[in-house]
């Protein structure tokens, strides 16, 4: 059994990660790729460096140390998460089971700007198929989303829901998409109704009636994962106490994904107290099992 997964190899999540693993946990660090670091040209206002530092540098250097020091790093992509008092971890490539995760994701900036969603949010606009999917248990549901994670949106949706289509608002499908889908890849121009949704409009004129669209577009972010296992969130950041901790026991967050600077040093610090913290949670765990 893995003593933590940590999702996001950023700042945070290294930093997480090097605590975790120097206080003697079993770490497994999951990234889909260097995150918001990887567009930071010039970095000069860290601690340690004389010259400007690169985003790439700094994350790729965090990523040897970490692996220098026996966390397991690998590339993949969070796409579902359950909570059974262990944590489990859903990738594209396969499924993880921990004594405790942190979620270290960055920010979510996931939402497709499109006519009319905004307002359907809580009246037919979901984040969270398993969270919110028997609401819509034998109706007409729609997936809005291009990759693996809406994929796996869907395969939630099916079993309870009448049709799911997947509209990728103009993007090229780039995951296995399950059987029984219709996938759309027009773009959308509105999402309609009278209170509730009720359809989604395309640029070729069609409509396809809903009464309920769950958005899944690019990777999950940090608070749809949060939302899977019942985490409290606030707009877009995950709700942690001093000791960013979550209230899902064993799960924390760390870095961008919480309130606060969005800034490498904060998210360095938040990594180092969810790791550290996460060492006694899973000694606690292990001397009462
Ligand atoms: C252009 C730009 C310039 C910046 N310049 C500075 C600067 O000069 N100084 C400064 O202090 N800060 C700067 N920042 C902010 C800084 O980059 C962030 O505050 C910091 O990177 C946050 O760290 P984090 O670990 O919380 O998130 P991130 O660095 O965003 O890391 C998130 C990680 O989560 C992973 N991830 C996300 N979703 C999934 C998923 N579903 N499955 C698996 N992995 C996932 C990503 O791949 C990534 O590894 C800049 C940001 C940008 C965008």
């Amino acid at each position: 059994m893995i003593d933590v997964i940590i999702i996001g190899n950023g700042p945070a999540g290294i930093s997480a990660a090097l605590y975790a693993r120097r206080g003697g946990l079993r770490t497994l660090v999951i990234g889909r790729d260097n995150g918001s670091l990887a567009k930071a040209d010039k970095i000069e206002n860290y601690f340690g460096f004389a010259q400007p530092v690169s985003g790439e540098e700094l994350i790729n250097d965090g990523i040897v140390s970490a692996k220098r020091l026996g966390v397991d790093v690998i590339t993949d992509e969070v796409i579902g998460m359950q909570y059974n008092g262990n944590i489990i971890i859903k990738t594209q490539q396969g499924q993880y089971e921990a004594l405790s995760a942190i979620i270290a994701t960055g920010i979510t900036r996931n939402a497709p700007k499109i006519k009319g969603l905004a307002q359907f949010e809580g009246k037919g606009v979901s984040y969270c198929a398993v969270c919110d999917g028997f609401f819509y248990r034998g109706k007409d549901v729609c997936v809005i989303g291009e990759g693996s994670y809406a994929a796996h949106e869907a395969a939630e949706l099916l079993p309870i829901v009448n049709t799911v289509t997947i509209a990728t608002n103009g993007a090229d499908i780039s995951a296995y998409v399950p059987d029984g889908v219709k996938v759309i890849t027009e773009k959308i121009t509105e999402v309609k109704g009278a209170g509730l949704v009720e359809s989604i409009e395309f640029e070729n004129g069609e409509t396809l009636n809903v009464s309920g669209i769950f958005i899944a577009v690019g990777a999950a972010g940090s608070t749809d994962l949060a939302k899977k296992v019942g985490a409290q969130i606030d707009g877009n950041k995950i709700i942690v106490d001093d000791n960013m901790a979550t209230n899902v026991p064993g799960l924390y967050a760390a870095g961008d994904c919480t309130a606060g600077m969005l800034q490498i040093s904060k998210a360095v610090y938040d990594g180092a107290k969810a790791g550290t913290e996460v060492i006694k949670y899973v000694r606690k765990q292990k001397a009462t099992k």
